[in-house]
């Protein structure tokens, strides 16, 4: 345990697929975040001083440690989260790879020349100082590592408050960061209540920015504290995401990608395509196609390497997606298993009003709409219809289509003719309600980073 916490409320972290209780872990509470601050500020100027090279060799040693614990870490996203075993090993190595990527990034952060007459005008790209990430349950492995590995590699201190159903993950890694040659309570982990050890993270005076993923409603409170300091803020929230099949395209691919961009986590994703507006021309066949491939989706035991979808995270979220789908109603319905665990099986509602709550609010479950559109206009009309921009699908074999409605859609991460969204290498991030700010991709390192605009005159 990287800490120890000043009062006795615990966390309970049950297994989603069997409701056993399967660790119980202090709640961190606002005084073990002012002495986190304080280790963490010190070690940071330790860290910051280090030639780059050091700093790009320490997180290689750490991504390399990582690899070597992969199947144990990802055993452990199984148990706390409900992930099925193939997504948790991908996760893990996500982390692995990020820490590799954010490493190399060490050596080229750097500003710029500018002509100025009469002197030399340089910028400097400075390090925040200590960062609070604050994760959600969803992904708590590779959204930790998101903020932890570029704010690392840019010279800060990370603090880390995961979600407060899953902080074993977290909590191994930052065991192994210093087993990896990480400077002591350079990277911290604080699991705890949101609004306890995560708003005394936000209201820190020593903590230079917040990078949180989680809920719009959590997010925009969040913001607005920050804004209080005018303390930087990255923030990644919810979705609502279409997947826009145009009768030109193939459409036995699409219809058959289309379950598991939905439900792969059980829909506990924020990129989840689950708005499916499909051309009227194509609509039938789509939904022919449709039906047998969300059916056959195999929900189960995720330890089990044949499971596709496991169970929702909790009670409450079962509670929370059930409340968006009427016993009655229209659509396709996969199995779940019998037994303990939070299932909810595979849905996707047709017939729907494209106002209902079903079909604008993120549900976070296994839970799709299919809606009809004439043409590329109503597609574009409707894929905006919303207050989210996370991203979305377009499928069609017209390139012209593909570019004017990738232009078109108001989202930060498209993809035509596949469902891809998240590369560690390419930037991701939100428009409108999504989010504020991009993760990953080549500018990540800057985003933890001041500039500063130095003139030296060289008429003195
Ligand atoms: P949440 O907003 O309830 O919680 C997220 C984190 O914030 C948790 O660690 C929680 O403890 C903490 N928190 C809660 N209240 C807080 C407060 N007042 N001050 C500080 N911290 C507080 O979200 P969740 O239910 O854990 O996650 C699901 C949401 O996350 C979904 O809306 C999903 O779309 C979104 N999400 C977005 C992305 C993205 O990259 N855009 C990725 C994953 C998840």
């Amino acid at each position: 345990m990287s800490y120890e916490s000043h009062e006795s409320s615990e966390l309970q972290v049950l297994n989603p697929a069997t409701e056993e209780v399967v660790a119980t872990v202090p709640a961190a509470t606002a005084q073990d975040v002012d002495a986190a601050v304080v280790r963490a500020s010190e070690a940071q100027s330790r860290w910051a001083a280090l030639a780059p090279a050091d700093r790009a060799r320490a997180l290689r040693r750490f991504a390399a440690v990582v690899d070597e614990h992969l199947e144990e870490l990802a055993r452990l996203e199984v148990t706390e989260a409900g992930h099925t075993i193939g997504n948790a090993r991908w996760e893990a190595g996500n982390v692995r790879d990020l820490l590799d990527y954010s490493a190399g990034g060490v050596e080229r952060l750097s500003g710029r020349q500018i002509p100025v007459p009469g002197g030399l005008d340089v910028t400097l790209l400075e390090p925040l100082g200590v960062v609070g990430v604050i994760a959600p349950w969803n992904f708590p492995m590779p959204i930790a590592a998101w903020g932890t590995a570029p704010a690392l590699a840019a010279g800060n201190a990370v603090i880390l408050k995961p979600a407060e159903t899953t902080p074993l993950t977290a909590l191994r890694l930052a065991e192994l960061a210093p087993e990896a040659g990480l400077p002591e309570h350079l990277f911290q982990v604080l699991p705890g209540e949101g609004p306890v050890a995560g708003n005394a993270l936000v209201e820190h005076p020593g903590v230079a920015k917040i990078v949180f993923t989680g809920s719009t409603r959590v997010g925009k409170q969040i913001m607005a504290k920050c804004a209080d300091r005018v303390k930087r803020v990255t923030l990644e929230l919810g979705g609502k995401s279409p997947n826009i099949v145009f009768a030109d395209a193939d459409i036995e691919a699409a219809a058959l990608s289309a379950p598991m961009s939905f439900l792969d986590n059980s829909g506990q994703d924020c990129c989840a395509r689950t708005r499916i507006l499909v051309q009227r021309t194509a609509y039938d066949r789509f939904l022919e196609l449709l039906a047998p491939a969300v059916e056959s989706v195999v929900v189960g035991d995720p330890a089990d390497e044949k499971s596709q979808m496991g169970p929702l995270i909790s009670k409450a979220q079962l509670e929370r997606v059930r409340s968006y789908v009427p016993a009655d109603a229209e659509g396709i319905h996969g199995k779940v298993p019998d037994g303990p665990g939070f299932w909810f099986a595979p849905t996707v509602l047709t017939d729907i009003d494209p106002h209902a709550r079903v079909a604008v609010e993120e549900v976070f479950g296994p839970v799709a709409v299919v809606l009809p559109f004439e043409d590329e206009a109503d597609a574009v009309r409707l894929a905006n219809a919303t207050e989210y921009g996370l991203s979305g699908s377009i499928w069609t074999r017209d390139v012209g289509r593909a570019l004017r409605v990738s232009q078109a859609v108001r989202a930060g991460n498209l993809s035509v003719n596949s469902h891809s969204s998240v590369r560690y290498w390419t930037p991701f991030g939100g428009y409108q309600q999504s989010g504020l700010g991009r993760e990953l991709g080549p500018d990540a390192l800057t985003a933890f980073t001041e500039t500063k605009n130095v003139f030296i005159s060289t008429e003195a």
